[in-house]
């Protein structure tokens, strides 16, 4: 059988910016037949995330993460329907994910590294599996929960950069059903700030495009910050942390500013930033979703309810077509995405 399938044609090196040409579109044949424990599966939607420019390097620098090689299909998370099944727990028309989908239209995997998927938790949004109730929900709530150290009733005031992107869109809500009394939001957009604000509950947001971050976050948290979810990273995460509060607590979520450079993660602070939280005790572990997933399952159903709900509100850039997953990751990497970033 002819498919199409996305390889990785070059890569940017550890410095550069991903484009659309370091990935390439081409025809591949698979096997007609299926073997004992395998499944056929046609790809519905693929998962474009900001941690896959570190698979675009020959040395990930990262022990969980396994480089994309030259000419081979990449992969990521991804969704699909089985059209064939040899294996027991699996008939065709489930709905089946995995972390590790490759890119192509259609593909032979074993079924025993596949998840079943329930459309029904997500009102039958299946996309959502790899956004608000897969690894990027996951991301937003335990890294609020294990990292944030936010209490209900005790007037914390919680900052989030990248805000409007697909973990912080989530973490900025969840913090307020957490507790937070007070959620600022940091996005590269005028259209991303007023989604933030009237749409997903944030009290304020900051275009830093515009500049003057640290003016208007001194206006809009005028009792300095207490929880900061950092995705970014850069010069906008040391104008947050300067103005953190004593024993505030950052989560280190990301810091998709600094992935085009060859710097080690975390990145070290800049000296006069560094006294800044020691002085004021200002806590900045490492977080890596990885290292929850005993809590995966009650997270989802936590986050499934949510969406039911409607306490949670989900945004996704969805981008039609395998052919334009290059340009939708080169896109992303520059803020062109609102919530997650979807391929279908
Ligand atoms: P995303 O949807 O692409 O959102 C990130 C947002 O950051 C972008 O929309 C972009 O919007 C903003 N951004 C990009 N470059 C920037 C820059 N140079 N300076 C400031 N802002 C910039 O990505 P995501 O999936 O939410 O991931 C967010 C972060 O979480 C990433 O750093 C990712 O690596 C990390 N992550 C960590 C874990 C974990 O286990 N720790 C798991 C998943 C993801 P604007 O610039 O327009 O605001």
């Amino acid at each position: 059988m002819i498919i199409q399938r996305v390889v990785l044609n070059s890569r940017p090196g550890k410095n550069g910016a991903p484009v659309a040409e370091n990935f390439r579109l081409e025809q591949s044949a698979i096997a007609d037949t299926i073997q004992g424990g395998q499944v056929r599966v046609r790809t519905l939607y693929l998962s474009v995330d900001p941690y896959m420019r570190c698979r675009m390097n020959e040395d990930t620098g990262a022990d969980y993460l396994l480089p994309w090689q030259l000419s081979e299909v990449a992969d990521g998370g991804g969704i699909g329907v089985v059209e064939e099944s040899k294996h027991d727990n699996l008939a065709k028309g489930d709905f089946v994910t995995s972390f590790n989908w490759p890119w192509q239209t259609v593909a032979i995997l074993d079924g025993s590294l596949l998840q079943k998927l329930v459309p029904e938790l997500v009102n039958g949004h299946l996309s959502y599996f790899l956004g608000v109730a897969g690894i990027t929900g996951l991301t937003a709530l335990l890294g609020v929960r294990e990292k944030g150290h936010v209490a209900a009733g005790a007037n914390q005031t919680m900052v989030v950069s990248g805000a409007a992107g697909a973990c912080g869109s989530l973490a900025g809500q969840i913090g307020r059903l957490e507790g937070c009394s007070r959620v600022v939001g940091i996005a590269g957009t005028d259209e991303k700030c007023s989604i933030l604000v009237q749409e997903m509950g944030f009290d304020a947001a900051i275009n830093y495009k515009k500049g003057g971050v640290a003016e208007q976050l001194r206006e809009l948290c005028p009792g300095g910050v207490d929880v900061y979810f950092d995705n970014v990273g850069g010069d906008i995460s040391d104008t947050v942390i300067s103005q953190m509060n004593q024993n505030s607590h950052i989560i280190l979520c990301g810091q998709i500013s600094q992935y085009n450079k060859d710097v080690p993660y975390p990145p070290p602070l800049p000296p006069d930033i560094e006294k800044i939280q020691k002085e004021r005790n200002i806590t900045r572990e490492r977080f890596l979703v990885l290292n929850y997933m005993d809590k995966e399952e009650a997270s989802i159903l936590q986050l499934c309810q949510w969406i039911q709900e409607g306490k949670l509100k989900v945004r996704e850039t969805v981008i039609e077509g395998l052919a334009n997953i290059g340009a939708a990751f080169q896109s992303m990497m520059n803020g062109g995405n609102i919530g997650k970033q979807i391929i279908s």
